[in-house]
């Protein structure tokens, strides 16, 4: 095994390649299709316990970070990783297998594709080859099922969306490039990825930096054909397509991924789901050990697993029945409506040494005050600096730390400058109280 390495590696840490944080080290456990049986969540419950500080993150990737793991306490987690089957043979091998799939793979008849055994052939074939190795940190795959908990609307570099049982829509960098059939899916996700390596520049990180530069090869040679892409249309290669059908105009994927099924069926957000699954919603994506442990529980008394998702939340399935009370008991979030699913909020101070305020702390006392904007349609971003990790898009509202106070902006990204002066929590909170009371505020979701 690798010996790891004990330094800040930018953006993605992994378990070989920890991050420094000011919690101590970060230690990302990447789990393959999001799937965690009850067994191993009480595994890194208690790992999290014993090894950091009992702080779990749930990441926009489906995967879970450790917080807080000290210098002397990280080669014991790593053998405990080991021994539960979640460690890779190389920091790069780990890193590569950036992929994210439906949730409820394997586990949703309705899903026209089960794409369950992608997912590992495709992690399989990433670390199998050492070119894909140099793939950028972020770059990432996703595949897509579809079904009740479709991604429609989470973006990857490179993208695989079910259209129909026997084909998926093909798209790189949120640009549709034509279909597939599912038996020749996966060479041609990794087609694009060789394509993107060999055109991208050096400061060239992600698909979209690229796609607009391909024309792919087809399997049988270069040919190109005209396709519609994003209400565009561009030369592809005309292997993508080889039935001739047009490729239908998806909806522009946000930056950040949309809580699920947003503007469709809010059960999915947290709680029962009449689909046989439950939705554990971690406010802010954070839970503690004693509530990955609970819901292991859970999950092992009904017979179900646990999924990853990522919109941060964990999903137990199948059920038979509402374990809502067991759930909401730990603390969880399993009411759809809660606002705190609405506040995007990084950790923020102490937790991330560039934190000038606790986001994260603050967005729950924030809560209530926010729940009436938030009823008005209105999004929230509450950032520890203007770095604005947990949203990179513009929210209705944006607070961000200054100094152990809050700036505010409306409808702009944490990187806009201020419309007021820096304020204390109380303040904020009646600045907020009385915009809110005047009726005068309209998120720009409404206009
Ligand atoms: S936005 Fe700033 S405070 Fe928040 S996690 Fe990113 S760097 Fe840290």
């Amino acid at each position: 095994m690798s010996e790891p390495s004990n330094q800040v590696k930018g953006w993605c840490p992994g378990a070989l390649r920890p991050m420094r944080s000011g919690d101590g080290l970060i230690v990302r456990v990447r789990l393959t299709g999001g799937e965690l049986a009850p067994e191993r969540a009480a595994a890194l419950a208690e790992a999290a316990r014993r090894f950091g500080n009992s702080l779990i993150d749930l990441t926009s990737r489906a995967n879970l970070q450790m917080r807080g793991v000290r210098d002397e306490t990280l080669q014991p987690l790593l053998d405990r990783l080991a021994e539960l089957g979640l460690l890779d043979a190389s920091a790069a091998a780990e890193q590569v297998r950036n992929v994210i799939a439906s949730p409820l793979a394997g586990l949703d008849p309705s899903a026209p594709v089960d794409v369950q055994p992608l997912i590992r052939a495709l992690e399989l074939r990433l670390i199998g080859n050492d070119r894909f190795h140099s793939l950028p940190a972020k770059f990432g795959f996703l595949l897509d099922g579809g079904g009740v908990l479709s991604l429609d609307g989470v973006e990857a570099d490179i993208a695989l969306r079910a259209e129909d049982d026997a084909h998926f829509r093909l798209e790189a960098g949120g640009e549709a490039l034509g279909r597939v059939r599912v038996e020749e899916a996966l060479e041609a996700a990794l087609s694009v990825a060789e394509r993107f390596l060999a055109l991208r520049q050096p400061d060239e990180r992600r698909m979209r930096d690229v796609v607009g530069r391909i024309p792919l090869p087809s399997p049988g040679g270069i040919g190109t054909s005209k396709r519609k892409c994003l209400g565009s249309t561009r030369s592809v290669g005309v292997g993508w397509e080889a039935e001739g059908v047009e490729v239908p105009t998806p909806p522009r994927p946000s930056a950040d991924p949309p809580p699920p099924g947003e503007g469709k069926d809010q059960s999915r957000l947290a709680g029962p789901h009449a689909a046989g699954f439950f939705t554990a919603a971690a406010p802010f994506g954070r839970l503690d050990a004693h509530q990955l442990e609970g819901l292991a529980g859970v999950a092992a008394r009904h017979g179900a697993t646990l999924r990853l998702t990522p919109w941060r939340s964990i999903l137990l399935a199948p059920l038979a029945v509402d374990v809502t009370p067991e759930v909401s008991s730990l603390g969880l979030v399993v009411d759809p409506g809660d606002p705190r699913l609405a506040i995007a909020a990084c950790p923020g101070s102490p937790s991330c040494l560039s934190g000038e305020a606790p986001a994260q702390a603050d967005a729950g006392r924030l809560a209530p005050v926010l729940a009436g904007f938030v009823e008005r349609g209105a999004s929230v971003h509450v950032s520890g600096c203007a770095k604005g990790c947990a949203r990179r898009t513009p929210a209705s509202i944006t607070l961000v730390g200054q100094g152990g106070r809050y700036g505010i902006a409306f409808d702009a990204d944490s990187k806009a400058p201020s419309e007021t002066e820096p304020m204390s929590l109380g303040e904020l909170t009646a600045f907020l109280a009385k915009r809110l009371a005047e009726k005068s505020f309209k998120s720009s979701e409404q206009r």
